[in-house]
């Protein structure tokens, strides 16, 4: 039988989940246009007053706010609460520039608290059981997030943040840990590392892996779920929204992500053309919430590229679940003008024996055409082989990625712990194309 955290917000019958996301998006439109300039600035070129959103399908009529529009707010313009009602304040590390700048209130920490403890359910986790936090604490959202759910549930949580793996293993065996929150790269190097130092998986008490902050497969679930004996589940958030926790994976159907649709409302788009898609197309995610006080937004342009859907699931929970990330529109590779997501080649790759799960692309142009490195490591034992058995496996993965994606790589096998190791994303693309 399936635990809710609030049994009645998560299963809500779809014509009073969508009442109450009229009545909230219309408070949010009214909050951001009396009291953040860019809002109002950008509504009234749009010819929208906040009385105008009288269903849910008024959301279309609605500006879009990038990422951009983040930035150029640095860091409190958006903001929609006075300064003395902010009790948070966390940022995006920005690659370039400056970070992304995101306020909350007390409220916001309140309903992001209850969101994430919610989240914590819905994988099955419970009072009881003992939370290994390894996300990382401090301005990013990951590790706070998770921990004040954590809390909020009433499990007991061990604010362990990232890094010092070896100390973090003999945590995991000596307080027990039940459950492991990180990103799904930082788990197989614990894995790693584990198995060097001679603990086995088996012989802890990990039941359940909450993983996210980064794309990764459903190979790549297999891989872990062997490697750490535990149920992984793919996690969604990101800081400009809440944090984690706008989308989890039920442990009932691990079929797509829940997506708590009493504070967000998720849209598919056509990422170059803005138009909204049909359910079920893979698009750009848009979400614009709907409770938030300190930095509400509206129909803001994720990147990330996913698909939804309502179809009911066997959980019992009536909000629409996203399909997998398949990664940011970002991170998204043109090679020879064939799309690619570095989490498609991660797919192919972890289907194929005495292939590990550490890899990385490089992408380069030679003479004006693009060129797509395949590093990735393998089995021990291979290198002890003769180089025709690694020619050999080298040949077939270059020939699956040109069969299911269509694009011409070179594969080059090396030695397990060739490709560096992250305690937190991972880096899984150089291009060169761009220095
Ligand atoms: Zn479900």
């Amino acid at each position: 039988m399936t635990s809710y955290f609030h049994e009645e917000f998560e299963t809500l019958p779809r014509p009073a989940l969508e009442a109450l996301q009229l009545k909230r998006l219309q408070a949010t439109v009214a909050r951001v246009y009396a009291r953040v300039p860019f809002y109002r600035q950008s509504l009234t070129r749009a010819g929208i007053v906040p009385e105008q959103i009288k269903t849910l399908d008024d959301l279309r009529r609605l500006p879009f706010t990038v990422k951009q529009d983040m930035r150029d707010a640095y860091p409190y313009q958006l903001f929609a609460a006075p300064m003395e009602d902010i009790v948070r304040i966390h940022a995006s590390s920005g690659t370039t520039g400056k970070p992304t700048v995101v306020g909350y209130t007390r409220k916001d920490i309140d309903v992001w608290s209850d969101l994430m403890a919610r989240t914590f359910v819905a994988t099955g986790v419970h009072q009881g059981d003992i939370i290994h936090n390894a996300y990382g604490y401090g301005l990013f959202t990951g590790g706070l997030g998770a921990h004040y759910g954590a809390e909020r549930l009433g499990a007991s949580v061990i604010p362990i943040s990232g890094g010092n793996t070896s100390r973090q293993l003999m945590i995991m065996q000596d307080f027990g840990s039940t459950v492991l929150t990180c990103t799904p790269s930082y788990s197989l190097y614990m894995a790693e590392e584990a198995r060097e130092a001679g603990v086995d998986f088996r012989d802890l008490k990990l039941r359940v892996g909450i993983f996210g902050a980064e794309p990764w497969s459903e190979d790549m679930r297999g891989e872990i779920e062997a490697k750490l004996n535990l149920d992984a589940l793919d996690i969604y958030g990101l800081s400009e929204i809440m944090g984690p926790g706008v989308a989890i994976e039920c442990i009932e159907a691990k079929q797509g992500l829940h997506i708590w649709e009493d504070h967000f409302l998720p849209e598919i788009i056509d990422p170059d053309s803005g138009e909204i898609l049909p359910e079920g197309e893979r698009g750009e995610l848009v979400i614009t919430t709907i409770t938030k006080e300190g930095i509400p937004l509206l129909r803001y342009r994720t990147r990330d590229i996913t698909s939804l859907t309502r179809e009911p699931c066997i959980c019992g929970r009536t909000h629409a679940r996203l399909a997998r990330m398949s990664g940011r529109s970002d991170d998204m590779l043109i090679i020879r003008g064939v799309n690619v997501f570095p989490s498609q080649i991660e797919s192919i790759l972890m289907r194929i024996e005495r292939v590990e799960p550490h890899y990385l692309l490089v992408v380069d142009r030679v003479d004006n055409l693009d060129t797509l490195e395949v590093q990735v490591e393998v089995d021990e034992r291979l290198f002890s082989d003769e180089i025709k058995v690694l020619q050999t496996l080298a040949q077939r993965i270059e020939k699956e990625i040109k069969d299911l994606l269509g694009v011409s790589s070179k594969v080059r096998l090396v030695e397990p712990k060739t490709i560096a190791r992250s305690e937190g994303k991972a880096r899984r693309v150089i291009d060169n194309r761009k220095k």
